[in-house]
């Protein structure tokens, strides 16, 4: 589990507003249901939040040595980096999640310029709504080397994927601090 650095989650709650879907002392958080001691800048029950996974969750904005910069912090940049999710061909392989429908252009460009510099794969994703309202599905999107995106179109077509959830014991969202 990478340490939290010096970088202040507030007023960021983007992973306790149900763009990332997890579960909060047994209550299931999802787009359109986001936990409900977010108050959007901050965390109601801050210093009583569940260790698993409030506690236990940093993005990628938020790791030690991130390289994002500040304005890539999620509720700014409307995405939320999930590095080192898995590796393909000995490369490792970068989640990104909006924070909303899709990722805006300028942080999908500096994602995909990031990924490219450094050898990285990426894998982002876009809420999939219907009549207007967010469903738990993505659709997936593969940024990297032709093979890359050949295999990861045919892993993701059945559609049933969704790359924003956070199993309890593995990999958890925190605001606050
Ligand atoms: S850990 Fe969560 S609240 Fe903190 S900056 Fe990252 S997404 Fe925002
Ligand atoms: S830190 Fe946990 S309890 Fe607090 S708002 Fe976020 S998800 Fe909810």
């Amino acid at each position: 589990m990478a340490k939290a650095l010096s970088r202040s989650c507030q007023p960021c709650t983007a992973c306790c507003d149900g763009w990332l879907q997890i579960k909060v002392s047994g209550l299931q958080v999802h787009p359109g249901k986001p936990c409900p001691h977010s108050t959007g800048s901050g965390c109601r029950i801050y210093a009583a939040r569940p260790v698993d996974p409030c506690v236990n969750f940093i993005c990628g904005w938020k790791m030690e040595g991130s390289a994002l910069p500040d304005w890539m912090q999620p509720h700014n940049a409307k995405v939320i980096f999930l590095p080192n999710q898995t590796v393909w061909r000995n490369f490792p392989v970068d989640v990104a999640v909006p924070v909303g429908k899709r990722i805006p252009p300028r942080a999908l460009n500096w994602l995909q310029q990031f990924a490219q510099s450094n050898n990285r794969m990426l894998l982002y994703s876009q809420q999939i709504a219907e009549a207007g309202t967010f469903t738990n599905r993505q659709r997936v999107a593969a940024y990297g080397p032709p093979d890359f995106q050949r295999e990861m179109a045919e892993r993701f077509a059945d559609g049933n994927v969704n790359l924003g959830v956070i199993d309890n014991g593995a990999q958890n969202p925190a605001t606050g601090s």
